[in-house]
């Protein structure tokens, strides 16, 4: 069998995991797991392990209600890290 070298362009897709529908990588935010807690990463460049999720409500409360947030980022959340989490949700709204 003859072997392809034939090179794939890579387009970064995630899941968003509240609703589980994949779309590219700039309609989601960014949640990382850091040594000081969970952040919001604004600017997608902050390392460690992360999570996408749609800017969409209904999207945060799947993830944070049935921890699977929680889940994809292999970590339990303080009440430091709960608090940020909803308080951002709290802002959002669903289209
Ligand atoms: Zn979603």
């Amino acid at each position: 069998m003859k072997k392809k070298n034939r090179r794939q362009r890579h387009i970064p897709e995630r899941t968003c995991v509240g609703c589980r529908e994949v779309l590219s990588k700039k309609d989601m935010i960014r949640v990382v797991r850091t040594p000081e807690g969970v952040r919001i990463d604004s600017t997608g460049k902050l390392p460690g392990r992360g999570a996408y999720l749609h800017q969409r409500k209904s999207c945060w409360q799947h993830a944070l209600s049935r921890g699977s947030l929680a889940n994809a980022l292999k970590v339990e959340f303080s009440d430091e890290s709960n608090e940020l989490l909803s308080a951002y949700m709290d802002q959002l709204s669903d289209p």
